[in-house]
């Protein structure tokens, strides 16, 4: 891939810049506080991994503004396929009068989404948007109403995903009422609960059938590789167990793959490293490389249940979105991405996988991929150590590299940048991750 700025990251000014300090300024006098930022560095222009801000500081980023960029900042294919589209046709509403992109997109997500049975999709706007209408899928082809969750699982932000996202803080703090029937489960998390993934499976089902009823299940949800939670693998076995006992109770099994699908861990799916096969799978965040698009993907005769006109809505899968994600697909499989992600996972493991022997603050690293998180703990105990996040995050941003925060305890680094990165900067960024952490 052709990269219009040079892969490296370069300091022109300390940071933020003074462009950033003043537009800044204008900020806080026009947009609402409650649009929290990770650092205040704007943004002028990107390519690859690097992002330049509006001081001429190169940045490497390690965040992909939340895994969406995972091929690439202005990937050119990308970039030349929206700018046809939207001259040739914008909007016409699928639901109206459709158009080929939206069936094209829908086609290639049967093709690459786990299972050999029929599938069928529904295009929305946003991951939560996604995660609404697969709870309305579920709902209506089982006439149940039951919602289950994991623990510390993150779904999204309006009033239903609010209601499926564990913290409190600061989603949710003072926004309810929430709509009920949702209900939060145990889930594997090796590092926190020692468990195999058949012992946590076995947990997770005796607290469904103790407190809910199995009966009762519309839809179990969950994130093969949890994200904003903190990057938590499960333990091998915990999703296939819990995909069999849903099989047997009737329970429509959807895996939210809006942060970790897409090439982001190495495969299409995180649920393939699992031998997991969902019933439905939402993805969204690095499908259009940018654009807004999400979708739903799953067995034909749940996602048929829905009676025509009871999903859709006014932009879902327009045309350019839907234009950028035929790119990203095509560019995903013509370039080799999914061997790129592997690529990075490797590069990741030799320069960071020894930091929980080498940093008393590090208690693990843990991820797929380019999908890493590193779980930061008081030293020589397991307690969350979210004041040593904020000062990896204050240097890390200071010196011109982008992580990302996760976790319920805000305790996690979490680490996903574009797979296009090169092994020279995961080093760079490494080493300015270390200079901090070596510090604490
Ligand atoms: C980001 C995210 C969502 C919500 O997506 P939005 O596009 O922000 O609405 C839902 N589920 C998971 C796993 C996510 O990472």
């Amino acid at each position: 891939m052709a990269f219009s700025v040079p892969q490296e990251r370069k300091l022109v000014t300390e940071l933020p810049g003074p462009n950033s300090l003043a537009l800044q300024e204008r900020r806080v006098r026009s947009v609402s506080r409650g649009a929290g930022t990770l650092a205040n560095i704007y943004m002028d222009h990107a390519s690859g991994a690097i992002l330049v801000d509006v001081d001429g500081n190169q940045l490497i980023d390690l965040g992909c503004g939340i895994g969406v960029t995972t091929v690439g900042h202005a990937h050119p294919d990308v970039a030349a396929a929206v700018a046809e589209q939207v001259a040739r046709l914008t909007h016409t509403l699928f639901t109206v009068t459709p158009y080929e992109n939206y069936v094209r997109v829908a086609e290639r997500l049967a093709q690459i989404t786990p299972g050999d049975f029929e599938k069928h999709s529904i295009l929305v706007n946003s991951g939560a948007e996604a995660v609404e209408n697969a709870v309305k899928i579920a709902r209506r082809y089982t006439g149940r109403r039951a919602i289950v969750t994991l623990d510390h699982a993150f779904h999204g932000r309006t009033n239903l995903t609010m209601a499926m996202t564990y913290r409190p803080w600061p989603e949710r703090e003072g926004m309810g009422p929430f709509p009920g029937e949702i209900y939060s489960v145990p889930l594997s998390y090796p590092f926190r609960d020692g468990l195999t993934g058949e012992e946590a499976a076995a947990r997770t089902i005796d607290y469904i059938r103790t407190h809910i009823g199995a009966r009762e299940v519309a839809a179990f949800f969950a994130e093969p590789i949890l994200g904003d939670g903190g990057v938590i693998v499960p333990a091998d076995g915990f999703l296939t167990a819990m995909k069999d006992f849903c099989a047997e109770n009737g329970i429509v099994f959807v895996a939210d793959e809006i942060q970790a699908g897409i090439a982001r861990t190495g495969r299409w799916y995180a649920s393939e490293h699992f031998g997991l096969v969902p019933d439905l799978v939402t993805t969204a965040k690095g499908l259009a490389g940018g654009l807004p698009l999400a979708a739903v993907t799953g067995r034909a005769e749940i996602m048929d249940a829905v009676q025509p006109g009871g999903i859709g809505g006014t932009f879902g899968g327009n045309p350019v979105s839907t234009a950028a994600a035929l790119a990203v697909l095509e560019a995903i499989e013509r370039d080799g991405l999914l061997a790129e992600a592997q690529r990075v996972e490797r590069e990741l493991r030799a320069r960071i996988g020894d930091w929980a022997d080498r940093f008393p603050v590090v208690g693990e690293v843990r991820g797929k991929g380019a999908m890493f998180g590193v779980e930061l703990v008081q030293p020589g105990t397991t307690r969350p150590n979210p004041h040593a996040l904020q000062a990896v995050l204050a240097h890390a941003t200071r010196s011109g590299v982008v992580p990302l925060d996760a976790g319920s305890w805000d305790s996690v680094l979490r680490i996903m940048p574009s797979v296009v990165i090169s092994e020279d900067l995961v080093d760079d960024a490494a080493g300015v991750l270390e200079e901090a952490l070596a510090t604490l």
